[in-house]
Formats: C-alpha cells, structure tokens, sequence
C-alpha cells in the first residue's frame, strides 16, 4: 500500500461508528521493512515537508496546529523529534502542556491553549493540549474541583459542552486560516508495560521513568474510554482526527509525516508572486550592487 493512502487509512472519517477496539496498536499495514528502509522513507517525507514548510513561512498566511495526544511512552517525543528535525526551526514552536498553573486555572479552559496558537506562516505542536481537558480531567473529577468553576455550571452535560465548545473553537481557528491536524498515538498496554520496563531496567532510560505513570496506568480502561468518547464526538471533516497504530515507532513517525506533508500539500502553497514594478526595481538594485567597487 501507498504511503498516502496508509495516512488516509488511518484518518477517522466516519466518527459515530468509531471504536477504538477495531483499531490495532500493532499495525503496519503489512509493511515490512527493516529500521534502515524506515529511516530513509522518514527523511525522504521530512525533506518534502521542509520544502512545503518554506512556502508556508513565505506565504505568510496559513497555520498549521498539530495537536498530539498518548498515553504515556507512547513516542510523542519522539514523533517531535523526528518528524521536526530538517525543518527550519524559527517556523516551528513546541508546546508541551502539563498540569496547569494556578494562573492557568484561573481562567476558561481554551485560554492556556490558545495564547501558544501558531502564528500564520508557522507550524504548531501541542504536546498534549486542550483535550486533556475531556481525557485526564474526566477520568480524575478532583481535576475539574480544582478549576473553579461556578458549581451551577458544572452539571453532567459537562463534558458534552466541552466537545460541542472544542468543535467550535477548532472550526473558528479553520475559519481563520489555521489548519488542524489531530493524532492520538494508539499504543497497546502490553508495549507501554516493555517501554516502562525499558525505562526501569536501562541505565541510560531511567531518567525517563516517571513513578506518576503507574497510577495513570492502572486507569487504562477509563482512559480508553474517554479518547473513545473524545475522537467519536470532535473528529470533524475540518479538524480531522487520525488514530495511528504507536506499537511500532518507526511507523507512527511514518505515518505522521505524512498525514502533515498531505495537509501542507492540500494548501497549494506558492511563493509570493513578484509583480513587474518590484521585478524592475530589483534589477535596478542589482545592477547597482553588481557595479558598486568594493
Ligand atoms: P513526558 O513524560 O514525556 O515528559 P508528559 O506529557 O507525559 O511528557 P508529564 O509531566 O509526565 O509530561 O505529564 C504531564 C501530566 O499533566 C499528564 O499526566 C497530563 O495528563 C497532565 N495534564 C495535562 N493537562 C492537564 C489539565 N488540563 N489538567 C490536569 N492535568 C493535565
Ligand atoms: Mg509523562
């Protein structure tokens, strides 16, 4: 199968009858190729996205936000290493939302997300993002106690108005030129056990252990629950979410690139047009400079 047609595959499209259970962490579309192979696909789709990204920053009027969302040691570091390396890195922020400050809880739920919104001509990574607050703060209401909301406003459509109010928000941001492209990292609870392993057995990896994983981790079940609830009711034909296989590293990358190369190439991005007058001027400029001594 086509790499392009691997990204489509992977895109929710028809969000009522989504469930996570018919999708395999594992797969790889039957793709078998050994870590070389892989690693020359991945530079051969991340030198297309950085010709692409030129013309986004030139073009000065798209945006592109990427939101990522795992469970943990599902590789979302890793696709933003990966993924974002050979791109120019003055079009490109990171943002990594953990848990709020007191400031942050003190205003509306979107306010953190949206003062690190990309501006137009960059490409946004939210490692993590406003959707934790349907995930984390639904499988932990002690969460939402701490948000300080008006007790009146608080009923049980509350998550249903989240989703309704993120749909909004996300097709306000596509009105205004800001293109979204959704991942949630589908990884088995199996592999997340070796990688947590991993992590405690070697050396060079325990750095990464995080003992607040584990109480997350005995949680899998209402955490399937919730990304389930969350993809069926906010994956939209403008903010599309793509529910991509996490067991193998190499094809989650792949397959990320790509879907972001397909999303970049849909804009048909042009460099800014030179008219005649500016034409003639830069060649007078030209001529001078050619002709200046020294
Ligand atoms: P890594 O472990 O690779 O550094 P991470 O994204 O897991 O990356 P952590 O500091 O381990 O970062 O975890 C951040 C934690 O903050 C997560 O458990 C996440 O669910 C939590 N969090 C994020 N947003 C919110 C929120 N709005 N309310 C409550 N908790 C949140
Ligand atoms: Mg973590």
């Amino acid at each position: 199968m086509k790499l392009e047609n691997i990204a489509r595959r992977f895109r929710i499209d028809k969000p009522h009858k989504f469930k996570l259970a018919d999708h395999d962490p594992a797969d790889c579309c039957g793709l078998t190729i050994d870590k070389d192979e892989a690693r020359t696909m991945l530079a051969e789709g991340i030198s297309r996205l950085s010709a692409l990204q030129e013309k986004l920053y030139a073009s000065d009027t798209w945006s592109v936000l990427i939101v990522l969302q795992a469970m943990d040691a599902a590789g979302k570091d890793g696709v933003i290493k990966h993924v974002m390396t050979g791109l120019n890195p003055q079009g490109v922020d990171v943002h990594a939302f953990k848990q709020p400050s007191a400031e942050e809880l003190s205003h509306d739920f979107l306010w953190r997300t949206t003062r690190s919104l990309p501006e137009r001509g960059r490409i946004g990574i939210f490692n993590r993002s406003y959707y934790e607050e349907v995930l984390v703060v639904r499988v932990h209401p002690e969460f939402l106690a701490r948000q300080k909301m008006p007790a009146a406003l608080v009923t049980k459509n509350i998550w249903e108005e989240r989703f309704e109010d993120i749909n909004c928000f996300e097709r306000h941001l596509t009105r205004n030129g800001v293109v979204i492209r959704k991942f949630f990292l589908h990884l088995s609870k199996k592999e997340q056990k070796r990688r947590l392993l991993s992590r405690l057995e070697e050396p060079e990896k325990n750095w990464k252990f995080s003992a607040a994983d584990m109480p997350e981790r005995q949680r899998w079940d209402d955490y399937m629950q919730a990304y389930q609830e969350m993809i069926r009711r906010t994956a939209t034909e403008h903010a599309p979410w793509h529910v991509v296989p996490a067991d193998h590293k190499w094809f989650t990358r792949l397959v990320v690139a790509e879907v972001i190369v397909q999303a970049l190439e849909s804009l048909n991005l042009r460099y800014p047009e030179v008219d005649e007058a500016k034409r003639k001027e830069l060649a007078r400029i030209r001529a001078t400079l050619v002709n200046n001594k020294g």
